[in-house]
């Protein structure tokens, strides 16, 4: 991250630090709102706020922005502060918008005693009719001048409970025909008699965003205030109440959203694919939440990685999902142990071996390692599991893999040459059968012969069987969000294959959730968190290579 040239917050950082202001701190925060799960989105919000810190020895605070009873849940808040850490990264404080309720309370007395908050009975409706338009300016309420007795003693008892949800709301008095929207008499607090996770039943009125953002930044004292471009039109309103209430001068920068293809980036729609059953929940691997990135075997290191390579723009735009799974190759390309799999399995006899005798073969986990990092042992066996793909009938010129009277590389093992094969009455191939060219073995060959291709295989006896499930991605669409109609209309219902009974090398049966695995030729894999001893699930993480590159 140091090779790169400086992205524009960066450069703003700089400049505070050569001027002075803030005392030369970077204090930043992540305000998660804990109604869902983490996306890929949150994760460059992280990324950025959590790295600016990093880089300017400053900290950053994890705060719960929870001001929306009805939404949130304690359950969120834990898979956040889960997935954060996981991510790589350590907050300064744990910090929620609720512990600041009392202190937002007392700025709202604060903005009416000075004349610049009233409270409001018109509905939302009249409210919404009388904002006027971007050319026209609004019309004031009837209520907009109140004294401020009268409005003390209101608000008052809107916190006591007096009123139902929606009688009153407490509005902020700045100016009804400023051209920014925003700015004319926005709601601050509302009523709403609801349970919420953390303040329970204490509380029936709660701030609105804006009236709660900028004051936590400025109770933490917040330097850079980092959140995304649909919040530019707030930002006088932010600035506004800053100033009125005299508290630390945060300040609000914006950076355009991550946007990805063949997904869809927000927690509300997240939300309803998890209820409408069309995943099986916010870890399902096909979701692009951090969550289910874990579970689909994505590292926190390749998720950094792609944070780092999309930068910080001013502009909105939309990255390919390619990238980020280039990330996670390059990345489990180091670090994957390698191990055969045999997906589509067909029984391939060796005719020349005896039939009880079993070789040991060594394989290196990973040649990208030093000393191959370290290498297990491959039984061998006269009845090896090989692709149903490595066998053709009638073989074109061009395959190089097995078809009566061609030979191939057993991988780690021997040379084998194919001589016969078995069909059942559909016409389907049931057994290759080949004999082993003696003085082959890998690393002993002297034998002078060459061979074009080299395949997998597992030892029949030895073999573990495995489910695999192979992911296609969520949406057959570009950008689903942004069609015509439903975008659950454009599920992938292809998306999910699941293979009941793949062979894998018997070590597998020790594999960990979290590690990564290269199945060689087929990809990389992780451990399911539903798998047992007794039924190993494995999830693809991404193919060997870009299958959708054109
Ligand atoms: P969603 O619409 O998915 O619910 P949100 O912005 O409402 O997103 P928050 O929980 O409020 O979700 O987000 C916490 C932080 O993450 C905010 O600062 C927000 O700007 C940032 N963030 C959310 N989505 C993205 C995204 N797609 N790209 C970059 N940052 C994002
Ligand atoms: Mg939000
Ligand atoms: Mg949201």
């Amino acid at each position: 991250s140091e090779d790169r040239s400086l992205n524009f917050i960066e450069e703003i950082i700089e400049e505070d630090i050569k001027s002075g202001k803030h005392g030369g701190n970077v204090i930043t925060r992540f305000p998660p709102e804990p109604n869902g799960y983490l996306h890929i989105g949150h994760a460059k919000s992280i990324c950025l706020n959590f790295g600016l810190a990093q880089r300017y020895g400053g900290k950053t605070n994890l705060r719960f922005d929870d001001t929306n009873p009805e939404t949130e849940e304690t359950e969120y808040v834990e898979s956040i502060k889960y997935d954060v850490q996981w991510l790589g990264f350590e907050w300064a404080e744990e910090l929620y918008t609720s512990d600041y309720f009392d202190k937002l309370y007392s700025f709202a007395v604060k903005l009416i005693e000075k004349g610049l908050a009233y409270v409001d009975d018109s509905t939302s409706e009249e409210i919404a009719g009388q904002k006027g338009t971007p050319t026209e300016p609004g019309v004031p309420s009837r209520y907009r001048d109140r004294s401020v007795e009268e409005n003390l003693r209101l608000f008052s008892d809107m916190k006591a409970g007096v009123y139902r949800d929606g009688e009153k709301v407490l509005r902020a008095k700045i100016d009804l025909a400023s051209p920014n929207m925003h700015m004319r008499d926005p709601i601050i607090y509302r009523i709403k008699h609801a349970h919420h996770h953390r303040t329970g039943d204490n509380w029936c009125i709660y701030p609105m965003y804006d009236f709660a953002h900028g004051q936590s930044d400025a109770i933490e004292k917040i330097t850079h205030s980092v959140c995304t471009l649909e919040f530019i039109p707030h930002r006088p309103l932010y600035d506004w109440f800053i100033e009125q209430l005299e508290i630390y001068p945060s300040k609000q920068y914006e950076f355009a959203r991550l946007n990805m293809t063949y997904t869809v980036m927000s927690k509300r729609k997240l939300l309803q694919l998890v209820n409408d059953g069309y995943v099986t929940g916010w870890d399902d691997p096909r979701m692009l939440t951090i969550s289910g990135l874990r579970r689909r075997g994505y590292t926190a290191a390749s998720i950094r990685e792609f944070c780092e390579r999309i930068g910080v723009a001013k502009r909105e735009n939309i990255i390919d999902v390619s990238l980020l799974e280039f990330c996670v190759r390059e990345d489990l390309n180091k670090r994957a142990w390698r191990r055969m799999a045999v997906l589509d399995p067909i029984r391939l006899v060796l005719t020349n071996y005896p039939e009880d005798q079993v070789e040991i073969f060594q394989g290196e986990n990973n040649p990208e390692e030093e000393n191959g990092g370290g290498s297990r042992e491959i039984p061998f066996s006269r009845e090896l599991w090989i692709e149903r793909e490595d066998f053709m009938e009638n073989p074109s010129r061009k395959f190089f893999r097995l078809g009566v009277g061609l030979m191939v590389r057993l991988k780690n093992a021997y040379i084998i040459k194919c001589d016969d094969f078995r069909k059942d009455e559909a016409g389907n191939i049931t057994e290759v059968h080949c004999t082993v060219v003696w003085g082959t073995r890998s690393g002993e060959d002297n034998s002078g012969l060459s061979v074009k291709g080299t395949i997998h295989w597992v030892s029949v006896p030895h073999a573990k069987t495995a489910e695999v499930r192979l992911y296609d991605r969520l949406f057959r669409v570009e950008d689903p969000g942004s069609g015509e109609g439903d975008f659950k209309e454009y599920v992938n219902t292809e998306s999910l294959q699941v293979i009941p009974g793949a062979y894998i090398e018997q070590d597998m049966a020790t594999a960990e959730v979290g590690k990564g695995y290269q199945f060689i030729r087929k990809g990389y894999f992780t451990l399911d968190k539903e798998s047992t001893p007794e039924k190993l699930v494995f999830n693809r993480t991404v193919t060997l290579r870009d299958a959708w590159a054109k």
